[in-house]
């Protein structure tokens, strides 16, 4: 098989790209995912981390990449879920972000935005601004759990009429320089190759670029807890914003907090891994609970010697399971403060019941290191503040919280890697952390093989 371009990954990174390189040029464009098509992406549990059913967790694999099938909200900011004023100006980051939108509409976006540019959003800025708080304010579509695979559906049947191929249900091993070699060790030649591999694909992309010798760097990761409110505590910012998002700088060592996933109404649920456990948060439209939940995640960057940021958040984590007994820890703010350990006894003195039952009372200082345990309690002071009730002594702590990034591939500005012809977007190289973003850069790649064609 011979093709112009071989894109490996059929997330958004992959199918933007692919919309770009089809519309603008007369070039053959092949996308290859290991994942199924939409119809066929059914996630049998629906719990993503813990699955061991399936190969290929559909969640995670498949057309329109990770997310298909969750609610699809798009963040319309060229500054959330990755940072596309890293690549390009503010003005073409913001057409971008829009280009994006627009193609997202053209297959079956709802029209509706949730916006926040809204008088309450500034208020709520100027508010939290003066306790040293930074306020997102963040327009976004919510494309919704049910419409999301069919606007996923639209798009791929519009690219395949624009005679871009599908190759599926196929895993790409290798790849050499114009060569993508597959599992049953059929050879694609490509003049140009794009790797969209997602963070599924973040380890493969990974242990390729080594082989290829292109230089990668670990990215930040962010750990911390799940904070659990009685759900009116959360109700006067939730009118503001479905998600309020808040940056914190934490005064005794500087280090950068956000808020991340609020769940209104929601649920804190056990995410299991291979070696560890960890805490998330969810909300369901048919159920609600008494209580809101939100990630409160401090950032860590290392520098030399050690810088990889992977290996550190695992040893925190584990450390936090082995406290657990294999379970989440939970913990009581009054009891953190007061360095002493939570009991059910004490947590039923607190006028908030606990929406995950299985977390096992501790003393979540002895699982984290003491500069995140007090960049979390200076956070909660200063949210404290905006958010009156937060920093009660009743909130509810629950650890580990983590999220962990791919390693960021070395590009040029048009997203080619030093081995000439590969061109990397998306998640899985660390250029992104969300479906604004990650198609976004597919579209950047997409116009840097362009311009070496001589098309744009
Ligand atoms: C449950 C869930 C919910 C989310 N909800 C949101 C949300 O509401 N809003 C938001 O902005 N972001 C959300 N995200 C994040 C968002 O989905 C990702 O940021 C985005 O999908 C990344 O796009 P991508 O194209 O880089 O990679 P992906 O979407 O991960 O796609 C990569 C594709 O590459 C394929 N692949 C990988 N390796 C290989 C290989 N060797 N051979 C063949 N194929 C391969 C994979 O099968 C996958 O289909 C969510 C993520 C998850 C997991």
């Amino acid at each position: 098989m011979k093709f112009d371009v071989g894109i490996v990954g059929a997330g958004p990174a992959g199918m933007f790209a692919a919309y770009e390189i089809a519309n603008k040029s007369k070039l053959s464009v092949v996308v290859i995912d290991q994942g199924y098509d939409v119809e066929k992406r059914v996630c049998p549990v629906q719990n993503y981390k813990k699955c061991t059913k399936c190969s290929i967790c559909s969640i995670m694999s498949g057309v329109g990449g990770a997310g298909t099938l969750s609610s699809g909200l798009l963040n319309l900011r060229p500054d959330i879920g990755g940072n596309l004023l890293e690549f390009v100006d503010e003005n073409e980051a913001n057409n971008l972000v829009n280009y994006v939108d627009s193609i997202f509409l053209k297959y079956g976006a709802p029209e509706h935005v949730f916006r926040g540019d809204t008088e309450e959003a500034m208020e709520l800025q100027r508010k939290a601004a003066s306790v040293g708080i930074k306020f997102i304010p963040i327009t976004q579509r919510h494309i919704g759990t049910d419409r999301a695979p069919l606007v996923i559906k639209n798009f791929k049947k519009d690219l395949e009429k624009l005679n871009v191929k599908f190759l599926l249900e196929t895993k790409v091993e290798d790849v050499r320089k114009n060569q993508i070699i597959l599992e049953d060790h059929r050879i694609i030649e490509c003049k140009y190759i794009l790797l969209a591999p997602g963070r599924v694909g973040a380890d493969w992309a990974k242990k390729l670029a080594q082989r290829l010798g292109i230089p990668t760097k670990p990215e930040p990761i962010d750990v911390g807890v799940r904070v659990e409110v009685p759900a009116f505590v959360m109700d006067p910012v939730i009118a503001v914003s479905r998600d309020p998002k808040f940056h914190i700088y934490t005064d005794t060592y500087d280090d950068f907090v956000r808020t991340f996933c609020v769940n209104h109404r929601g649920f804190v649920v056990k995410e299991v891994y291979d070696s560890f456990v960890g805490v998330n948060g969810h909300s369901m439209a048919g159920k609600l609970s008494e209580n809101s939940n939100f990630a409160l995640l401090v950032r860590i960057t290392l520098t030399e010697p050690v810088e990889d940021t992977t290996a550190y958040g695992m040893s925190i984590v584990q450390q936090a399971t082995i406290l657990g007994g294999g379970e989440p820890l939970i913990q009581r703010l009054g009891d953190l403060r007061m360095g002493r350990r939570s009991t059910w006894n004490r947590i039923s003195h607190s006028h908030i019941v606990p929406t995950l039952k299985s977390a096992t009372p501790g003393d979540i200082a002895m699982a984290m290191p003491h500069r995140i345990v007090s960049d979390i309690l200076e956070a909660l002071e200063k949210l404290d503040e905006i958010i009156p009730g937060v920093a009660s002594s009743s909130t509810l702590l629950y650890a580990p919280e983590i999220k962990f990034s791919a390693n960021r591939f070395q590009v040029n500005k048009n997203f080619e890697t030093p081995v000439e012809n590969i061109f990397v977007a998306g998640d899985g190289v660390g250029l992104s952390r969300g479906l604004v973003c990650a198609a976004a850069t597919g579209i950047l790649a997409a116009r840097g093989i362009l311009r070496k064609e001589g098309i744009i």
